[in-house]
């Protein structure tokens, strides 16, 4: 190996890209090589997926303006892709090839990719009609985000219980997922009863482990229900620890939810399944520095973990023409991340087989370390001996279905 690549840090590439984007090569031939470039759900995983080294998986915007002013160039050579910087290769990369089960069609004639896709290495399903958001007059949606763009577009408007576990059925069968996740927009305060169904079925058939993303709701005791059904992991968007921000950002939820409603189904939550199956989704970039590390520091001190995604200002969005977030202050923010992680004992990377392409997710962490002191080996240690847990226990039981 490549002397330089050996010096190179995976994650803190990855961080970079997701910061500066990616131009593309005309050697590329990405229409046969990569998966769909397509936008589904919110829009952050609209780029281009890649593996860096060492097996991390990236979603990098290729399609936004920044992106096109990008100091990193995707070539190809010889049959092999390489990420180029300022005209010096910095790494080879894979580009993972599009599953065969996306050109299938469930028993109902459903094209399989405009049900779900793979995110990295999960299944992503956005079930629902688009967010409510969308349709209130004047809008009320989130800035940021593409749903309304979206689904009935890219995607199917609503998908069929069965045509989702017919995916579910083919994408673990071909692509070996082991998680699947269900997100909704806002939908009054049904999100959880509309998901409820194909959480069940979906569990039912494969035995999966599940995620589930949607606006909170009041009645606590549907998060019992949708645990009884099978889901393993809740995730909630508050977005913003900043009050300003949240309010200006997000309109819809601050006027029909209120971020002490995120809080309060986030503590419930982490109550009953208990620490690191539950997380705290945020942005950067957005909002003041000092107000995203109080949201990673409230997050992990009641148990959950923080998935903080990188603002993108995706093409077509009302904040479409907002720079993307500096580097540099983002890289302080995945470092605080890491040290939140490790003082609160947070379980990352417990569960098999899942590797994220959206975010930089706790389980890179490592990538983030300033040095390696005593309590970073601890930390290291009880991962280690968790993830050998839960792995035999989740083998035996996905064996046994
Ligand atoms: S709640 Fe906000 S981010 Fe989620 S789908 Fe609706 S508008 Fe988009």
């Amino acid at each position: 190996m490549n002397k330089q690549w050996e010096k190179l840090n995976p994650g803190i590439l990855k961080l970079e890209l997701f910061c500066k984007g990616m131009r593309i090569d005309p050697t590329c031939d990405l229409e046969k090589d990569a998966r769909l470039v397509s936008r589904i759900r919110a829009g952050l995983g609209s780029g281009l997926e890649i593996i860096l080294p060492d097996n991390l998986y990236a979603n990098i915007p290729v399609l936004e303006e920044f992106a096109k002013q990008s100091p990193f160039l995707l070539i190809k050579r010889s049959s092999r892709y390489y990420i180029t910087k300022e005209g010096s290769d910095l790494c080879q990369v894979t580009i993972p090839s599009q599953p065969l089960w996306y050109q299938k069609r469930t028993s109902n004639g459903t094209l399989m990719s405009r049900v779900g896709m793979l995110q990295g290495t999960y299944l992503a399903i956005y079930p629902a009609r688009v967010c409510s958001y969308w349709l209130s007059e004047p809008r009320q949606n989130c800035r940021f985000c593409a749903t309304g763009l979206n689904v009935g577009v890219t995607e199917e408007a609503e998908k069929s219980v069965q045509d989702v576990v017919e995916t579910a059925v083919a994408a673990r069968k071909e692509s070996r997922i082991t998680f699947v996740h269900f997100n909704t927009g806002y939908c009054e305060r049904k999100a959880l009863d509309i998901l409820a169904p194909y959480v069940k079925a979906v569990k039912e058939e494969t035995g999966l482990l599940i995620g589930v993303q949607c606006p909170p709701q009041k009645e606590l005791s549907k998060y019992d229900m949708m645990m009884e059904m099978g889901t393993d992991h809740f995730s909630f968007c508050f977005e913003f620890f900043n009050k300003e921000v949240f309010r200006e950002v997000c309109p819809g939820k601050a006027e029909t939810l209120g971020q002490e409603t995120f809080f309060t189904a986030m503590e419930y939550t982490v109550g009953k399944m208990g620490k690191g199956k539950v997380s705290g989704e945020i942005i950067a970039g957005l909002e003041p520095i000092e107000d995203t590390l109080k949201a990673i520091d409230y997050i992990t001190s009641i148990g959950a973990f923080p998935t903080i995604c990188i603002f993108r200002p995706l093409a077509g969005t009302d904040y479409q023409t907002k720079p993307s977030p500096k580097f540099e202050d983002m890289l302080l923010i995945f470092r605080h991340m890491y040290e939140a992680c490790k003082k609160n004992s947070i379980p990352t990377d417990i569960a098999p087989k899942i590797r994220v392409s959206l975010v930089v997710l706790p389980y890179e962490g490592r990538y983030f370390m300033e040095g390696y002191g005593f309590d970073d080996f601890i930390y290291s240690c009880k991962l280690t001996l968790m993830r050998l847990l839960f792995r035999t226990y989740y083998g035996i039981k996905l064996f046994l279905k």
